[in-house]
């Protein structure tokens, strides 16, 4: 099956063969010293662990009068603090003349931020003005947890001839309160490498998390995904920062927590790993009981459906409803299973139940 993208390897246009690929820096360029003592910092505790230095110039906030960014004067600064270290900067750019500016200051690799990803007429915008340029660039998913939408973007992108691409997973908003800032929905960037393994996925743990305490474990959870790099945000003075001063980590931090990392094996190819393969035969024949148990289970829903039609009784029966999840609590409890995954799980399974029993009433 030949694939809609055509992307040049990450090793390829970064020459970094190893994983994990780092991309870090400050959120926001706030002055040329601030800009230059946090890429110095970060060469001296992690220099060899970082790949590219990242520092937002436009930034996009919820509300106005917010920090915005100090604006195009700061590209030069990011732009000499990089090569001062020998490393190539990276950008946030939203709209055309963002473009223009980051190519006319040199900036090495462009990012499309994730409230940009949403809109295809400003994401289109941006894959013209870089029609015939040559420039990496990364797309953040997009803020909400559509991955057609971050694919459509990759492709805009793809389609006026940029090959050097990579996915950035950063979280996705949801209307639940939750521990993370952006919940990783870890099942979004799943399917985006089952689908299109060629595209790179760097994990942005920082805006995942919202909160410094979490990037090491959201870190590790991407590496052990098997994702190929890391975008994490690092500041000189974390808590002074004037954006995102909470989820932002000391340069001393970063290389802690780059160090700590375990970064296993991506491909398994040795015969040792033949047991790993029989569990793993194991686990798809389960998921294949797991499937026709629950089609067998929908087939009795629809039959319930019939039988509450014909009796005038509403499909939805709290009490019942209360029955079930009561009794798969109990019983998942003692198999180990977390409340939150059978909640989870038997609301989905209640959804499409609903479903089925509604179709057959709309029918008969
Ligand atoms: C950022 O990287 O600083 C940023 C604004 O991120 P996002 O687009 O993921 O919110
Ligand atoms: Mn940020």
């Amino acid at each position: 099956m030949s694939s809609k993208f055509n992307i040049t390897p990450l090793e390829q246009w970064s020459g970094v063969k190893t994983k994990p690929y780092i991309v870090t820096g400050p959120c926001s360029v706030e002055g040329e010293e601030q800009v230059f003592d946090t890429v110095r910092q970060l060469i001296e505790n992690a220099g060899d662990k970082i790949h590219l230095i990242r520092g937002g110039i436009w930034k996009p906030r919820t509300r106005p009068n917010s920090f915005e960014g100090v604006g195009e004067i700061g590209l030069p600064w990011l732009k000499s603090a990089g090569k001062e270290v020998g490393l190539p900067v990276t950008v946030e750019v939203a709209n055309p003349e963002h473009v223009e500016a980051a190519l006319k200051a040199e900036i090495d690799v462009l990012w499309i931020g994730a409230r940009t990803t949403v809109s295809p007429f400003a994401v289109q915008e941006i894959a013209d003005s870089l029609k015939g340029v040559d420039i990496p660039v990364l797309v953040k998913n997009p803020v909400n947890p559509d991955l057609e939408l971050w694919l459509g973007a990759i492709e805009r992108l793809n389609a006026v001839g940029i090959k050097k691409l990579g996915a950035i997973h950063r979280g996705f908003s949801s209307y639940e309160k939750t521990v993370y800032r952006n919940p990783p929905m870890w099942e979004i960037p799943i399917e985006l490498r089952r689908r299109y393994p060629e595209i790179p996925i760097i994990v942005d743990p920082s805006h995942m998390g919202g909160s410094r305490d979490m990037i090491y474990m959201l870190a590790q959870q991407g590496m052990d995904m098997g994702f190929d790099g890391l975008m994490i945000e690092s500041h000189r003075n974390p808590d002074k920062a004037w954006s995102d001063a909470k989820q932002q980590v000391t340069p001393q931090r970063l290389a802690e927590i780059l160090n700590a990392l375990i970064v296993r094996q991506p491909k398994i190819t040795t015969d040792e790993l033949q047991p790993l393969r029989d569990l793993r035969a194991r686990v798809d024949r389960i998921d294949d009981y797991i499937i026709e148990l629950l089609s067998e289970r929908m087939g009795i829903s629809e039959q319930i459906g019939s039988l509450k039609k014909v009796n005038h009784l509403a499909i939805h029966q709290s009490e019942r409803w209360a029955y079930i999840v009561k009794r798969a609590l109990e019983k998942g409890r003692t198999g180990g299973l977390t409340e939150e995954f059978l909640l989870k799980l038997f609301q989905q399974i209640h959804n499409e139940s609903i479903r089925h029993q509604s179709n057959v009433m709309e029918k008969e």
